[in-house]
């Protein structure tokens, strides 16, 4: 195997083991992953025609006839790290950005990189039955995304998010619209389109995330309302601090906010703008904390 190939390896293993950092998000840690391995790509080419491959491409990459000769199976995981071309890899790290980053913030990282690497996999494997034991070398993250997609479909139908309509940014676009739409497109695809693209494996993604959505919709409906109410028993002290209408409408917000980026950020607004009960001197905000900063005066935490 090319040296650049093993390097690759160590990239996706490093990418995932990262991912599972507090620091970084899997999203953007498989993002990182698939770059770097981008350029591995890139830097191993021997010749830079049209039609020139990778030793890291043809060496990471999945064919159909390795289900039949049984060598290779580490490449269905390593296909998914692999890119053809800078078109191809930048579409696919946007809608893992925009799709993968929404739902990892929702299920959180484990469930979400479960619901990744299963659907890439997976996808390939459909896109395998289509093409049985045929040559054609496999690579991509459109199945794994795919599978980012049909589970937030299934969880998140009516939530917001921003959308591409060809060159036309769309800020807030409902899932149900967005990732549907994308969905028939994909199927339409199958019957009409012969080229390059697998298809197939987007669906076979798809439906793969859906379904694994569902069988942990359960955990995560209990996970999503032991946040809550964590949540409504601290904004609840926050109520005897809202005497100005200004205070009244930053806790309204700090109520309805899904994100928790946001929600704290308003809760440091609020924080800033609220004095203390006791004593009248102004509050610091420490993580979900607020405090007097001159006498002992402390909301409840978490
Ligand atoms: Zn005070």
């Amino acid at each position: 195997m090319n040296f650049l190939s093993w390097i690759a390896i160590i990239i996706v293993i490093v990418s995932i083991f990262l991912g599972f950092t507090k620091r970084v998000s899997m999203t953007n840690s498989l993002i990182m992953g698939n770059l770097v391995i981008y350029f591995l790509t890139i830097i191993s080419l021997e010749n830079f025609g049209f039609f020139a491959i990778s030793p890291v491409q043809l060496e990471l990459g999945f064919k159909p006839v390795y289900l039949m000769t049984g060598e290779n199976f580490y490449t269905l995981i390593t296909q998914m790290f692999v890119h053809s071309s800078i078109a191809h890899i930048f579409f696919n790290m946007l809608f893992l950005f925009l799709i993968g980053g929404h739902l990892e913030l929702r299920i959180g990282k484990s469930r979400f990189f479960a619901i990744y690497l299963l659907a890439g996999v997976i996808g390939v494997l459909m896109e395998s039955l289509v093409q049985w034991g045929s040559n054609v070398l496999i690579i991509g993250a459109s199945g794994a995304i795919s599978g980012a997609m049909g589970a937030l479909l299934l969880l998140y139908p009516k939530e917001e998010i921003p959308m591409f309509l060809g060159p036309i940014f769309l800020p807030r676009v409902p899932v149900w619209l967005s990732v549907g739409t994308w969905f028939a497109i994909q199927v339409a695809m199958v019957f009409v389109d012969s080229g390059p693209i697998a298809y197939t494996a987007h669906i076979g993604g798809f439906l793969a995330g859906a379904l694994l959505a569902s069988a942990m919709s359960p955990g995560i409906k209990v996970a999503d309302q032991r946040k809550r109410e964590a949540f409504r028993f601290e904004t609840s002290a926050l109520e005897s601090l809202a005497t100005t209408e200004e205070l009244k409408n930053a806790l309204a917000i700090i109520r309805e906010e899904k994100f928790e980026d946001v929600r704290k950020a308003w809760l440091e607004y609020f924080a800033k703008h609220a004095r203390c009960p006791k004593c009248g001197s102004p509050l610091s905000c420490n993580r979900y904390q607020l405090r007097c900063t001159s006498c002992d005066f402390a909301t409840v935490v978490k």
